[in-house]
C-alpha cells in the first residue's frame, strides 16, 4: 500500500462530534499548545503550558485548505475552531472568525478551556462565534491544580470570573462542558460546589463528559452511565450526559483513503465506529486499512472501558 503524505495540515474531518453533529475542525495551534495540561487530555501528556498569545499558524494556508475542502463537503453542522490544543491563544482568532464567514455559511464554534475568557480581547474575539464551548471541571484552587494542571498564572476564581463575564457579554449559545473523573469531582460535596459555580456561570447547557478515550494519565477511568445520569439529576435540568458520537448519517461503501483515516486519528483516538461516520463508509473497509496500517506501525490501539480506540502513532 502507497502511503500518501496528509494532504491538509490544518483541517481535519468532518468528524463525528458527540456535541455537535458533523463538525469540520480547523486547527490554529501547533500540537498541545495549551494553557492547561489535564490528566484526561486525548492529546497525550505534555508538562509544558504557555499563555503566550500569539499567530502561531500561517492564516492564508489555513483559508486556502479550508477552501478546498469545503468543496468536497455535502453535510456539515458546524465548522469548530478546535484541534490540537488551546484555540484562544491564537491572536487572530477573530480575524479567522471573520475569514470563514467570508467563505461559508456554516455555523462557528469554538471548543475552548476558557482559561483565557478573563482577557477582553479574547472575549471579544470569540464573541464572534455561533457557539462557545468552554469547559469547568474544577471546583476550587486545588481541584484545578489537580485537574486540569493550569499555567501557574492561572487563578481558579479569575478563571471562573472570566466564565461567568463571557457568558454576560455573549449573545450566542454558551455550552459548558464538564469533564467527570472518579476519585478528583464525583463526590456529592464537589458536585454541590460545582453547580453553585455553574450557577453564576448560567450557561446554556451543561454537558457532561467523561474519559471515554485513552487519557494522558493511563489511571483515569471512565465515570459509570449511572453516576454521570445521577450528576446530571443534581445540576438541574440544563445538564445533559454526552452520549456516544452520533450514528443517524446514511452510510455507505466508499473506499477508504489511508491519509484521510490518518489524519482524522492524529486529532483525536476513535472507535472502528466513530471511523465509519467520520469517512462514510462501512466497518469491513475501516478494519481492512487499520489492519494495514497497525502493521506499518502507522496505527496503534488502546482498548479502554468504552471499546477499543485507534490513534496514529
Ligand atoms: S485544555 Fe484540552 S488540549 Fe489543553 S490539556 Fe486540557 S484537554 Fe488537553
Amino acid at each position: 500500500m502507497r502511503l500518501e503524505r496528509h494532504k491538509y495540515k490544518y483541517i481535519f474531518g468532518p468528524v463525528p462530534s458527540r456535541r455537535l453533529g458533523m463538525s469540520l475542525g480547523v486547527d490554529i495551534v501547533p500540537l498541545k499548545t495549551c494553557t492547561q495540561n489535564c490528566v484526561y487530555c486525548e492529546l497525550g501528556v505534555n508538562s509544558i503550558t504557555t499563555m503566550q498569545r500569539k499567530a502561531y499558524v500561517p492564516m492564508t494556508e489555513v483559508m486556502a485548505e479550508l477552501k478546498e475542502t469545503l468543496k468536497t463537503i455535502d453535510r456539515l453542522d458546524y465548522i469548530t475552531i478546535t484541534g490540537s490544543g488551546e484555540p484562544t491563544l491564537n491572536s487572530e482568532i477573530g480575524l479567522f472568525i471573520d475569514n470563514i464567514r467570508q467563505t461559508s455559511k456554516t455555523p462557528i464554534a469554538i471548543l475552548t478551556n476558557g482559561t483565557l475568557f478573563s482577557d477582553p480581547a479574547v472575549r471579544a474575539d470569540c464573541a464572534k462565534a455561533d457557539v462557545l464551548l468552554p469547559s469547568l471541571d474544577a471546583y476550587d484552587q486545588n481541584s484545578f491544580n489537580s485537574i486540569n494542571k493550569p499555567h501557574s498564572e492561572l487563578e481558579f476564581d479569575r478563571f471562573v470570573a472570566g466564565l461567568i463575564q463571557m457568558r454576560r457579554e455573549f449573545i450566542g449559545q454558551y455550552w459548558l462542558e464538564v469533564f467527570l473523573l472518579d476519585g478528583y469531582n464525583t463526590e456529592p460535596h464537589q458536585i454541590e460546589q460545582l453547580k453553585a459555580i455553574i450557577d453564576r456561570i448560567a450557561p446554556d447547557k451543561i454537558q457532561l463528559n467523561t474519559a471515554v478515550r485513552p487519557a494522558a494519565q493511563k489511571d483515569i477511568k471512565a465515570v459509570s452511565s449511572e453516576k454521570l445520569l445521577w450528576a446530571a439529576e443534581q445540576l438541574g435540568t440544563k445538564a445533559e450526559v454526552i452520549v456516544a458520537a452520533v450514528k443517524k448519517h446514511n452510510i455507505s461503501a466508499v473506499e477508504v483513503q489511508s491519509d484521510k483515516l490518518l489524519a482524522v486519528l492524529k486529532r483525536r483516538p476513535c472507535t472502528v465506529d466513530d471511523l465509519c461516520i467520520a469517512l462514510q463508509t462501512d466497518r469491513e473497509k475501516i478494519m481492512d486499512v487499520l489492519e494495514r496500517l497497525e502493521q506499518l506501525n502507522l496505527v496503534r490501539s488502546e482498548t479502554t472501558q468504552a471499546g477499543k480506540f485507534f490513534m496514529a502513532g
